[in-house]
């Protein structure tokens, strides 16, 4: 064998070992994905790992932080912290842990912001309500139930810890606001075990982290009539998006549609909106905010946004027309010149 042609078969050993060792190494690298119902809903990891096993544990840490928050703020659980809130916080104070405390005193705050709009006090008659069995309160139980939703009635003490009713009836859900702290600790999460792209999904709600390797994230939000079909899709990197909608938990009944966003006004299903995603840095936020959208309708829910710089909206109203906040809204040929 001469010279070039040793050459030449030794390249070719090499390029073979190569190929040999890209599947294997593809292989460690990966993404990992799972997704698993819990919280009443479908919670979904999907990460990048360099290795599968670091991977699938880091994977189970974010299942294992949900059922955590979940035991501790599920009114569906009698032994949940939330649950004894709920039976006692009328007669007297509830000592409660630092983290449903924090949660109560955000949602507190977005009551403030959204005028009453998230309120967490809605449950006195949201609990009226089972989906799966097409169970709704009668008009006079609504007309007495709604005499206890308003978050004023919720008193935190911070230097007891302490959460309190002011109101015999009073009792608070965080329906609206805990799917969205259980992706943002779920990422928190990945974060400090090294991982640098995941997406996290509880429901309607997502915490993105870094982009999709080199790409933006593509997060769709769903056609609100068409089951399955995507209306809109919204490029993302690092950021949160939540969508609320009326097509998540209901039943029609005689042409009227019940569904799970509770207008704190009337104690009926808010009207108007089909569906409405808020975007922006914080899953709590952006939670709570979709709700909010949801229940303020388009005017004023975008006109809310439209105050807030790291938050945008796309909301579909009920003839299926669609709406964006001012930050998103298409350049004008002017913006141009
Ligand atoms: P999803 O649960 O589909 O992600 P949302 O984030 O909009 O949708 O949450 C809806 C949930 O919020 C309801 O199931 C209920 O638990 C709670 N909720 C309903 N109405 C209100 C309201 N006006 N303010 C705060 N929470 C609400
Ligand atoms: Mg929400």
């Amino acid at each position: 064998m001469d010279q070039q042609s040793k050459h030449n078969s030794r390249l070719g050993l090499r390029l073979v070992t190569l190929l040999l060792l890209v599947p294997g190494s593809a292989a460690l690298s990966d993404w990992v994905s799972d997704t698993r119902p819990l919280m009443g809903t479908e919670v979904s990891v999907h990460l990048w790992s360099e290795d599968a096993e670091q991977g699938q544990e880091a994977l189970e840490a974010v299942f294992a932080e949900t059922a955590r928050i979940d035991r501790l703020m599920s009114t569906y659980k009698d032994d949940s912290e939330i649950s004894r809130v709920n039976r006692v916080a009328a007669t007297r104070a509830v000592a409660v842990g630092e983290e449903l405390f924090q949660l109560i005193q955000r949602s507190l705050d977005i009551s403030v912001l959204t005028l009453g709009a998230f309120d967490i006090t809605f449950d006195s008659v949201g609990q009226h309500y089972d989906f799966r069995s097409r169970q709704r309160p009668d008009s006079e139980t609504v007309e007495t139930e709604r005499e206890n939703i308003d978050y004023r009635y919720v008193r935190l003490t911070k230097a007891s810890g302490t959460v309190a009713f002011l109101k015999e009836g009073v009792r608070i859900n965080l329906g609206g606001i805990a799917k969205g702290y259980v992706v943002e600790r779920g990422v928190d999460i990945l974060r400090h075990l090294g991982v640098q792209h995941a997406i996290v999904s509880a429901g309607g709600d997502s915490r993105l982290l870094g982009d999709r390797r080199g790409r933006p994230w593509m997060v769709g939000i769903r056609d609100p009539r068409n089951d399955g079909q995507v209306a809109i899709s919204v490029p993302l990197v690092d950021e949160a998006i939540s969508t609320s909608g009326d097509y998540e938990r209901y039943f029609d009944e005689d042409g009227v549609r019940y569904h799970h966003i509770i207008q704190p006004t009337t104690g009926v299903p808010a009207s108007g909106v089909h569906s409405a995603t808020v975007f922006g840095p914080d899953a709590v936020i952006t939670d709570a905010l979709s709700t909010s959208v949801f229940v303020m309708g388009v005017k004023r829910g975008l006109t809310l946004i439209g105050t807030l710089p790291d938050y945008e909206s796309i909301v579909i109203d009920s003839e299926g027309r669609v709406y964006y906040s001012d930050g998103l809204q298409q350049p004008t040929a002017e913006a141009f010149e």
